[in-house]
């Protein structure tokens, strides 16, 4: 979750978005986010070249206009597994939604999402969905708590999960609470492509972009904090350069926006 400090974003400035767009391929993935933005949400899109099936990295609020306005709706029975890093909002809050365009297009593949295990947003979002469109939903919804050192394989791809750190502010006495949070590297084809999801330094962090191919890497403080100055959040722009040395290439993505 992000830290607006400067107010609420008006809408005039709702073009300063378009800086938070990125793209990447090779000859085996092509790697799209259409958008990451800290207290917003985030979409990352990975294309399998050989199939056409894809995966998508966390499905913050604006998932389902992100997907629409960087592609045809092929991705409707096309993405499976959906790879949630953690359930605050930014990340997990377009699940409803991306759920309703399924199920109205009729999607008939079963689709897997994969989360943190104790994930209690996205888990409420799953059953909450599943229950109200028990008799009516064409297609699966299942649900994989995955931890430390979890795989999960489909034909096109395949997952493994990190541990990272990830502080929630979100308790009764205002203390910080670790919460529930992965890193993924796929691998598509002989290509890995590392997301950290939201983390502070950890050594997490690292195993998750070590030699990756591509690493995607959350940047969401600008400048890198005292030691001293309490529970360490999220990665600043500097830590997320340093680890992103630790890959063979890296994006910086869920940065704060210019207000
Ligand atoms: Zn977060």
């Amino acid at each position: 979750m992000g830290p607006f400090t400067t107010g609420i974003v008006h809408p005039m400035n709702i073009s300063i978005f378009d800086n938070y767009k990125s793209e990447w391929e090779n000859d085996e993935v092509r790697v799209t986010i259409p958008f990451s933005v800290a207290g917003v949400g985030t979409t990352i899109l990975l294309t399998s070249k050989f199939t056409g099936k894809l995966i998508l990295f966390d499905v913050g609020d604006g998932v389902l206009r992100d997907l629409l306005s960087s592609r045809k709706t092929d991705f409707v029975n096309d993405i499976d597994p959906i790879a949630v890093s953690h359930g605050h909002f930014d990340h997990v809050g377009g699940l409803h939604s991306l759920f309703g365009f399924m199920r109205m297009m009729g999607r008939t593949n079963p689709l897997n999402i994969l989360i943190p295990a104790g994930c209690v947003e996205a888990i409420t979002i799953i059953k909450g969905y599943r229950d109200l469109y028990r008799t009516t939903l064409p297609f699966k919804i299942w649900y994989h708590e995955l931890s430390q050192g979890s795989g999960f394989d489909t034909d096109f791809f395949k997952v493994k999960s990190v541990e990272v750190e990830h502080f929630s502010l979100e308790t009764d006495s205002g203390t910080g609470l670790l919460e529930p949070a992965l890193g993924f590297r796929v691998q598509v084809g002989e290509t890995i492509v590392a997301y950290t999801g939201d983390t502070r330094l950890c050594s997490g962090a690292e195993t998750v972009v070590r030699d990756a191919d591509l690493a995607i890497i959350e940047a969401t403080r600008k400048k890198t904090p005292d030691p001293d100055s309490g529970h360490r959040v999220h990665l600043s722009v500097e830590e997320a350069n340093e680890l992103g040395k630790l890959a063979k290439e890296f994006i910086l993505v869920h940065k704060v926006p210019e207000i």
